[in-house]
């Protein structure tokens, strides 16, 4: 289920062009239009929801979530990040989210700063 007023939901629908790296029938990743790190992308699910925590996270949703992070390696080592990546998901206003549907970055080809 898509939302009409969702950037992410235009990006897999294809009204907003993003540089795909990978796509299923489940997630997509694409690359951050502001990189902040050599390698970054942006790993989502085909389904609109907004946060971990959403109220209608069912099994069925939760089962794509675990989908999408056992993806992730694969996704990143074929895409620049051979010796490591790290993965962030803000959730919220203090994490600093600004898009509203769940998405991880994935970051990596340098040597990251903690
Ligand atoms: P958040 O701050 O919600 O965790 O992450 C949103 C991310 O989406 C940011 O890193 C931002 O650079 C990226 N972003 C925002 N708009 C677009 C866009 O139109 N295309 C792509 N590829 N990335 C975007
Ligand atoms: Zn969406």
């Amino acid at each position: 289920m898509l939302d009409d007023n969702c950037l992410f939901c235009k990006i897999i629908r294809g009204e907003v062009p993003s540089d795909k790296v990978y796509e299923d029938e489940t997630m997509l990743v694409f690359k951050d239009i502001e990189p902040k790190a050599k390698v970054h992308m942006l790993a989502i699910l085909k389904n609109h929801f907004k946060l971990l925590s959403d109220a209608d996270m069912d099994e069925q949703k939760s089962a794509e979530v675990l989908y999408m992070l056992m993806k992730i390696p694969e996704v990143a080592r074929a895409n620049g990040c051979e010796k490591g990546f790290r993965i962030i998901a803000n959730q919220g206003e203090d994490a600093g989210q600004s898009v509203f549907h769940l998405h991880f970055h994935i970051m990596g080809g340098e040597t990251l700063p903690w």
